[in-house]
């Protein structure tokens, strides 16, 4: 690499792409170079400035092919819009704090739950060991970026568990406290057993959080009180909230009846009948005594296990309505009986029913969610233990119908699949569902650039349940809330200052703002004057990550980046990260609006079979191990070129090396084509310039055409990018690099740099020129894509011919088109060219006419504008077509027909080509033949193109192949470089090394030196 470096090995092209080399000695020369850091020096002189907060991930685990595939897209953002001339603060961020972390750890310690886990292992020393992970896996994803080659600016990381960046958090909960938007509660929620927390409406949803379990399906019943014979039936597939069933509901309005069976009289919603009977297995029964749900409110109930429960008959007297029948409109009479118990300390619905009549909540838990002693004999069992306990006691009460298993669709924990529990807890709720309507009116103003993931965001959104941002564990923000003991008024503090001078006592000097040492921090309350302790929660994770826009800057640094310019993280964020910003930033503002302008959700990524990679199937690629054997660029590449980036994307590594590959190398080979003419002829690019050319009229065709395309891929190619539709644009690029470049253009310019007669100086020059911007116009646009290769191509090539270059290829401005340089006339003309190119190639295939032999005449039968646009191009269309003379004609002329014409045709265009060859055209074609030997055998022996070699020596030709070659011998010398052509009978005429090949079927015999 050039920038410090003396080593002229470094700056020659290896013969073959080899990448992983490559990538080596590109990292090295960044690292050493510090370019880097050399662009964040640039912010003095950036055109604008476009916000960025990293979308933190969690330091719980190795960094896999899918995170990469999200963080390209960031880097490929970050250098192309650096290279536009913008500032961007493409600073690192790492999650650090809650439940992933505190699994990991506990999976670490060998710790089963959390009581197991604070008795043994205690809060100090669990909090060491959650720093320890997060460092240990934080070295894991930095070593990633680097092989990965994201330029993220590592030194400028944020990190979620920081006290400076808890104290900003808290400012968050402040502007909601103040705003009257955070408040205490009993609320039923999500409980995850495993955990041993609850979890926010977001995580219940979390895709693959739902799973088939069995549950027991259970039809029981309640007798109706003061009757001999009456029942309720009732049916739930969570037996074990029997035991904290508080009323049943029926629905107002629907019909009831009484169903006789045997001498009972069951009481359910009408409809429903015969299905149940059906189930139940019934086939004797009447039906009598038709009524409305609402006539049967204020109907009371036996409530059966009272005798072992002795607190629910407690709960009788506390009031009226308990063990008594309500109405509700929510009952479902499409299922079941159409009669359903309500258990408060279990169900959201049931909870807000006894909420508003003064009904008491009844949830005798403890964190395990084991039943506490007021749940009477089942004191101690887990809850769902309980289910089959219930079974028994009913059926020894008659109040048992029938039991079956189900299977089911049931949410488990997203993190430890425990079935979750819905449980009345006390917890602490963002009222989101209040500031709704900004929150909506905010998100309509993002950009998503697709409809589906937006679609998804905002039907989300629309849910607008309030937020329980309490957790009962560890390591996490603490809620910075103090509660007075005496009287019960709640302080907010909102900086670690304001906590350290309300204190009571002295605050110790490790103290940091963790549990345990914030938990002893007690303070005066103003009211009373009695003793405030802090609220033991901590808070969901996604509070802390979310409010990174704030947290994790200065206040000069949040006016300058907030809202952000542009975020992506995968579509599993819309109920995790992308919504914790959102709400967050409407709280801290006030204002609907969103810390983002544009959010692109990526697809998550896969592997090859399209199953989703996890530990269990052992399919999870990750990101250092791979890039040990593959190259990043072509991974990155792959990624990016394979789907679009809200696609889910099938990983295969048997892709990596077919088309990536390909387009590499030959983005590689071209370049170095292009190096080793342009060193031959000593091409100056600071004298040889585009503009000169220009000037002095020595731009063909050829070039100009070039020169065209160029700047209409150079336009699409940056509409693409700015629409996130990056699959499309390294499409762009891919089509332009295999198509325009390497298959029409060097095969039309190459012959012109076969020769190095000083007339035709001039123009190698120019042609040297028009690769030069052209090659150098690519390696800049692909260096977001594929930035190793752009900038060993930059280095070895560019920056070699002109040093007075920028540094690194990142410190180039991004190129723009000239529309001095377009021409669309030209483009249409080259585009009918090549149609007919083709076909007269399709035409000679068929009578077996190679495309190397010359031939005498090509008639195009076409529209006027089609055949003036071939006259226009006249000799570089014979040339491609490798014919003598053409006609054009507006029909097909009357002497053409018969077996000496071939002909093909697309559209209104037909092209015959005459397959009569005489000796002149046979000679031609023996010698182009032979030529392409030659041509072949100095490559395989070594010799570098550009050389110009003695001698070739052909032996054993048959006598009319040589009459037919003497004449064009001289030009065979000129194609395969040599000073002259040597035609032997035998072999024995000179001593060398032969080199046998086949011609036609016949042998000849071929040497070079
Ligand atoms: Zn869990
Ligand atoms: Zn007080």
């Amino acid at each position: 690499m050039t920038a410090n470096s003396k080593d002229d090995s470094n700056l020659s092209l290896s013969t073959d792409y080899r990448p992983l080399e490559l990538e080596k000695e590109v990292r090295e020369f960044w690292e050493k170079n510090q370019i880097r850091d050399q662009l964040e020096q640039r912010e003095k002189d950036a055109k604008g400035v476009l916000g960025y907060v990293e979308g933190p991930p969690t330091l719980n685990g190795i960094p896999h092919i899918g995170h990469a595939r999200g963080r390209v897209m960031k880097d490929i953002r970050y250098r192309w819009k650096t290279m536009q001339g913008y500032y961007m603060p493409f600073w690192a961020g790492w999650d650090c704090q809650g439940l992933p972390v505190e699994l990991e750890v506990e999976k670490l310690l060998g710790v089963k739950n959390k009581r197991e886990l604070l008795e043994r292992v205690g809060e100090e020393r669990f909090i060491e060991e959650c720093k320890k992970v997060i460092l240990k896996y934080h070295k894991l994803w930095v070593e990633a970026d680097r092989l990965l080659g994201i330029f993220i600016n590592q030194k400028k990381a944020y990190w979620t568990y920081l006290d400076t960046y808890i104290e900003r958090e808290w400012q968050y909960l402040k502007h909601a406290w103040d705003q009257n938007l955070l408040e205490e509660g009993h609320y039923v929620v999500a409980y995850c057993p495993g955990c041993q927390t609850s979890l926010s409406s977001a995580e219940v949803g979390y895709e693959g959080s739902y799973k088939d379990v069995e549950d027991p399906s259970l039809y029981f019943k309640f007798k109706k009180a003061g009757t001999p014979n009456e029942f309720f039936l009732v049916w739930t597939t969570m037996p074990f909230t029997i035991i904290t069933d508080t009323m049943l509901a029926v629905k107002p309005d629907a019909e009831y009846v009484k169903v006789k069976v045997d001498n009972e009289l069951w009481i359910m919603v009408k409809q429903r009948v015969e299905a149940v009977m059906q189930e139940l297995g019934i086939t004797k029964y009447t039906v009598t005594e038709t009524t409305q749900g609402k006539n049967l409110e204020g109907t009371k109930y036996d409530y059966p296990l009272k005798d072992i429960i002795p607190a629910q008959a407690e709960l009788e007297t506390q009031h009226e309505l308990v063990h008594t029948v309500i109405g509700e409109d929510f009952v479902d009479v499409n299922t079941a009986t159409g009669v359903v118990h309500l258990s408060p300390g279990n169900g959201e619905e049931d909870f807000w029913a006894a909420q508003k009549r003064g009904v008491p909540v009844f949830a005798p838990y403890d964190d395990e969610v084991k039943f506490t002693r007021d749940a009477g004999v089942f004191n101690g069992v887990f809850a769902r233990d309980a289910d089959y306990l219930v079974v028994e006691e009913l059926r020894n009460r008659n109040a048992f119908v029938a039991v079956k298993k189900v299977t089911h669709e049931y949410p488990t924990c997203w993190r430890s699949h425990h079935k979750l529990v819905w449980l009345a807890r006390k917890e602490y709720f963002l009222r989101t569902d209040k500031i709704n309507s900004k929150v909506l009116e905010a998100a309509e103003k993002i950009q998503y650039y697709f409809d589906e993931p937006k679609n998804r965001f905002i039907a989300f959104l629309k849910e607008g349940k309030p937020w329980c941002i309490s957790r009962e564990r560890v390591w996490g923000t603490p809620l910075p809330m103090w509660t007075c003991q005496k009287c019960g008024a709640k302080r907010l503090i909102a900086s670690k200052k304001e906590l350290t001078e309300n204190a009571l006592e002295q605050v110790p000097e490790n103290f940091e703002l963790h549990k345990p040492w914030v938990d002893r921090v007690t303070l005066k309350c103003p009211k009373c004057g009695g003793v405030m302790h802090r609220e033991d929660y901590v808070l969901d994770t996604w509070h802390n990550s979310g409010a990174s826009p704030y947290a994790r800057f200065t206040d000069p640094e949040y006016a300058r980046f907030v809202p952000t310019d542009f975020l992506t993280e995968g579509i599993d964020q819309t109920r995790g990260w992308a919504n914790s910003l959102l709400l967050e930033h409407v709280i801290l503002t006030g204002k609907p609006e969103a810390p983002y302008h544009a959010f692109l959700f990526q697809g998550l990524t896969q592997d090859a079979k399209g199953r989703k990679m996890s530990k269990s199937l052992g399919n999870i690629l990750e990101t250092s191990k791979l890039l040990g054997k593959y190259s990043a660029d072509l991974c990155r590449f792959y990624m990016m070129r394979k789907c679009s980036p809200i696609d889910f994307m099938n990983f295969d590594l048997q892709e990596l090396n077919r088309r990536p590959y390909q387009v590499l190398s030959t983005l590689y080979h071209l370049s170095r084509f292009f190096l080793q003419n342009a060193e031959f002829d000593n091409f100056n690019p600071a004298k040889f310039t585009l503009e000169r050319a220009t000037q002095k009229k020595q731009l063909k065709d050829t070039d100009r055409w070039l020169l065209s395309k160029l700047q209409g891929k150079m336009e699409e190619y940056t509409a693409k990018l700015e629409r996130s539709e990056f699959n499309f644009a390294v499409a762009i690029l891919e089509d332009f690099v295999i198509d325009t470049l390497s298959r029409l253009y060097v095969p039309m310019i190459r012959k012109e740099l076969w020769t190095d007669d000083p007339e035709t100086f001039e123009r190698r020059q120019t042609i040297y020129a028009v690769l030069h911007y052209t090659l150098k116009t690519v390696t800049l646009l692909s260096n977001p894509v594929t930035p190793y290769l752009s900038e060993a191509l930059y280095q070895k090539i560019y920056k070699k011919l002109n040093p007075t270059l920028p540094a690194s290829v990142n410190l180039e401005p991004w190129p723009v088109p000239d529309s001095s340089m377009r021409d669309k006339n030209i483009e249409e003309e080259f585009d009918i060219l090549f149609t007919s190119v083709s076909l007269a190639y399709a035409a000679r295939q068929q009578a077996k006419l190679k495309r190397r032999w010359p031939l005498s005449k090509i008639i195009v039968v076409a529209p006027k504008k089609t055949t003036q646009a071939l006259k226009n191009q006249e000799p570089l269309f014979l040339e491609m077509v490798n014919v003598k003379t053409a006609e054009y004609a507006p029909q097909v002329p009357e002497y053409v027909g018969g077996e000496n014409w071939v002909s093909a045709s697309e559209g209104n265009m037909y092209v015959f080509v005459s397959g009569q060859r005489d000796d002149k055209l046979l000679g031609e074609g023996l010698m182009r033949d032979l030529a392409r030997r030659g041509q072949a055998l100095r490559k395989d022996l070594g010799f570098v193109p550009t050389d110009v070699l003695d001698a070739v020596h052909i032996a054993e030709l048959d006598e009319d192949s040589k009459r037919l070659l003497e004449p064009f011998l001289e030009e065979m010398a000129e194609l395969v470089r040599t000073k002259k052509v040597y035609l032997h009978d035998s072999r024995n005429e000179v001593e060398a090394e032969w080199h046998e090949s086949k011609l036609d079927g016949k042998r000849v015999y071929l040497n070079i030196h």
